[in-house]
């Protein structure tokens, strides 16, 4: 068959890119996929579809298969992708599977989870977004990126732009906390860090926003629970970030494990295929979570692997991770008529056009580039992470001035299951990081304290987490109080304790919910008995999740959270004590009084019986006050930030017209620091309920002793806007409350009103 052979050898030629160059008449990115498309087989576009795990013996729903079959499969053009193929060889290797026996040539991309650096480790997200610092978030994902390509990963799981506003959720920790606003502004910011401004750069790799959408909000925050929320909260609380990551050029969005409103949102075709490919015209590709497309016989939703498929792929969702359901289903569902070409094509067009984007065409090999490896600049990558950590540290209390450290203090004690562990800050989700290589608190204490300063560190007690494994239950150990003793000596005699407690690396992560969010195992314990012989004592808190610490934040004179701050946390933290950086973090989620009140969330509705009276319970509660221990916001200074008055340009703002709110902010105390200023908005009456403060604003003010600034946020409709009754994207004419401060509670307030946009004739 001559022209078949004629139209193979120049699609060959095309597609590989080797040698040759894609022809002069093949100009852009479309028309290549187009061409591309136009020779393959359905097998061969099925291939594109289906995503295997490189980690072949893990038991995984396409297990059934032996390894074998499975290179096989690679060899024959069936797979589209792998995931956690972990080196530059191995992906070569992987690679040249596909390059040199299939027919069409069709490059693989390479997925892995690197969500908070690759080896150097960045903080977890929800740390990280307590910087509020966009441009170092962009570098943290800048770096991972570098991290990634010089071991043949091009392509990353993240950012997981989950809003999510309870601390129960293990997964908590890989998001940016509980408000849309800040979690969009974080997705556009790591979007451009992983992928830079072409995807075809060498050192960017493809980002994936996940998980699309509402796992964030699952019932109880019981992963994977199912999700009920009504279209208003979707549309102005969830979708919001993925809105923004698909407008910033997201090459890849991954579907998710929940059921939402009765629909698994892996089968859910209003939110893939109307609203994420329709509405907002996004022409990347969606990649299923692990599984999740068979999952969907677990919620009852399909009866087989088949009609999975079928659900899925009718849906929107482009490719199968490690399901087995499309590559066993698909052909067979598109001769039977139930999936059609059009969808297939459509799915297909998608990551070969992602594949394009990459550069992948001209050099399939372009990521396993040893040379590369060489220029990574892992000591500067080190010093990026010190940055950025420290500048993830919120200051909650600092009674009694003990920070920053006085010269005076010439004899601390180190203590806590925290202060000496090297892996526990690594945290969860930890791509390429190795175990045990963080700077651990008290090792940063060392590096930090002069000579003449002594330090003696004590364990106490274990932070009694026993079991590690993924799934399992925790085993907490209460009981071994052997440590005590020392560690209540170890602080009797000092000048001042530093306690490091909090979570194990563990706690936090997926599958890793909790109904208890205290200091675990003898932790409090240990903390009360210290109390009792030495109250100069500053906790260092280090968390994937919020922690309910209200004996601390009662007893406790100096409290900072720390996160799992990733490897160089130990000098991250003492760079904070010791002075050498003035915190500047913000809390991006609450911190409650107690786990009773989660899901906890600042922007609440008011309610028709809201009462801030403490005497009256209405939507409150009888045994608790409602509001958090410390808000959304929230982060103290070494310094002291005075806010002149707030004034508004003007009390009227014309339709499409602008206004301006301005505050003179002043450092009133003695060192240099860093303010976040906050604009959040209030809209009073509007054709559905609103919350009672969303922000829309933020600035970064560093100012020395006695300096001031003014600071203009300028309000437009289209920060007014909101999805309503009319189901569209509209600000509404009437009365605004307009707030400015230092976190979402401490405001000031003043009010605008927003002009109707026609002429009302009244009889
Ligand atoms: C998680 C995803 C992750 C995927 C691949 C799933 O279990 O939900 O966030 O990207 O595994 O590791």
């Amino acid at each position: 068959n001559i022209p078949l052979m004629v139209l193979f050898l120049f699609g060959s030629l095309m597609v590989t890119g080797q040698n040759s160059e894609i022809p002069s008449s093949v100009k852009n990115v479309e028309s290549k996929v187009d061409s591309v498309l136009s020779l393959m087989t359905l097998e061969e576009k099925v291939g594109q579809l289906v995503q295997y795990n490189g980690s072949w013996d893990l038991t995984g729903p396409a297990s059934e298969m032996n390894n074998k079959e499975k290179e096989d499969n690679i060899k024959n053009g069936r797979v589209g992708s792998m995931l956690n193929v972990l080196s530059a060889e191995a992906t070569a290797e992987a690679q040249k599977l596909v390059m040199e026996n299939s027919r069409l040539k069709i490059p693989m991309m390479f997925g892995y989870d690197v969500i908070h650096g690759y080896k150097t480790m960045f903080p977890v997200p929800l740390g990280e977004t307590a910087s509020w610092d966009l441009e170092a978030m962009e570098e943290s994902a800048r770096i991972a990126a570098l991290e990634s390509v010089a071991e043949g990963v091009n392509w990353t799981f993240s950012p997981m732009i989950d809003v999510s506003r309870d601390a129960r959720w293990g997964r908590i920790m890989e998001g940016s906390g509980e408000d849309p606003y800040l979690t969009s502004r974080v997705a556009v910011a790591k979007v451009k860090g992983y992928q830079g401004n072409d995807l075809a750069d060498e050192k960017t790799i493809a980002a994936t926003a996940k998980h699309f959408v509402g796992y964030g909000f699952a019932e109880a925050g019981r992963d994977y629970n199912t999700v009920h929320i009504g279209e208003n909260e979707l549309h102005n609380t969830l979708l919001p970030p993925f809105e923004a990551a698909a407008k910033a050029g997201v090459a890849t969005v991954m579907n998710a494990f929940n059921d939402i409103d009765g629909t698994p949102a892996t089968g859910h075709k209003v939110l893939q295929r109307d609203i994420l490919k329709g509405k907002w015209d996004w022409d990347g590709f969606v990649v299923s979570d692990w599984g999740s497309i068979p999952e969907m016989i677990e919620h009852g939703f399909a009866k087989d692997k088949k009609q999975a498929a079928q659900i899925a792929l009718n849906a929107g969702s482009d490719m199968d991770m490690e399901g087995g359901a499309y590559e066993s289903s698909l052909e067979e569902l598109v001769e039977e008529g139930k999936v059609s070409m059009k969808h297939i094509d459509d799915a297909v067009r998608r990551v070969l056009r992602v594949k394009f984007k990459m550069g992948l065409f001209d050099d399939p090999y372009r990521y396993s580039n040893a040379d590369l490896q060489k220029e990574v600049p892992y000591e500067e990558h080190r010093q990026a992470a010190r940055d950025i950590a420290r500048k993830s540290i919120v200051l909650l209390k600092n009674e009694k001035e003990l920070l920053p450290l006085k010269p005076s203090v010439k004899n601390i004690a180190v203590i806590g299951p925290l202060a000496d562990d090297k892996d526990s800050p690594i945290g969860n989700w930890r791509a390429q990081g190795e175990a045990n290589s963080a700077i651990s608190v008290l090792e940063g204490i060392k590096n930090a304290a002069g000579k003449d300063v002594k330090i003696n560190y004590a364990k106490g007690a274990d932070h009694g987490i026993g079991e590690r494994s993924f799934l399992m239950p925790l085993k907490i150990n209460t009981t071994d109080r052997s440590g005590f003793k020392k560690a209540i000596k170890t602080a009797e005699k000092a000048d001042l304790v530093v306690m490091a407690l909090g979570e194990d690396a563990f706690q936090a992560g997926e599958g890793r919910s909790q109904v208890n969010i205290g200091l675990a195992g003898l932790q409090q314990e240990l903390l009360e008995e210290i109390y009792k012989v030495n109250q100069n004592i500053v906790l260092v808190l280090i968390n994937g999740r919020p922690l309910e610490i209200t004996w601390a934040s009662e007893n406790i004179p100096a409290i900072a959270v720390a996160w799992q701050l990733g490897s160089e946390s130990g000098n991250a933290i003492a760079d904070v004590l010791f002075g050498k950086y003035n915190p500047s973090a913000k809390l991006p989620v609450s911190f409650p009084r107690a786990v009773g009140q989660e899901p906890l969330y600042y922007n609440q509705k008011n309610t028709g019986r809201p009462s801030n009276d403490e005497h009256v319970t209405y939507s409150a509660y009888t045994d608790e006050k409602k509001d958090a221990l410390y808000p959304f916001g929230f982060g103290l200074s070494y310094t002291d930030f005075e806010y002149g008055d707030l004034s508004l340009s003007s009390e009227e703002m014309e339709a499409g017209g602008r206004i301006q709110a301005s505050v003179e902010l002043t450092n009133t105390g003695d060192v240099e620091g860093k303010e976040i200023v906050q604009l959040y908005i209030r809209d009073l009456v509007a054709s559905t309920t609103r919350p009672v403060k969303e922000l829309k604003g933020f600035e970064a003010v560093t100012l020395a002793p006695g300096e001031s600034k003014r600071i203009d946020f300028t309000i437009d409709e289209e920060i007014l806007k909101f999805y309503n009754v009319n189901k569209k994207w509209e600000a509404e004419a009437g009365d605004f409350e307009v707030f400015v401060g230092g976190n979402s509670r401490d405001l000031q307030k003043v009010g605008f009103s927003l002009k109707e946009s026609k002429v009302i004739f009244e009889d």
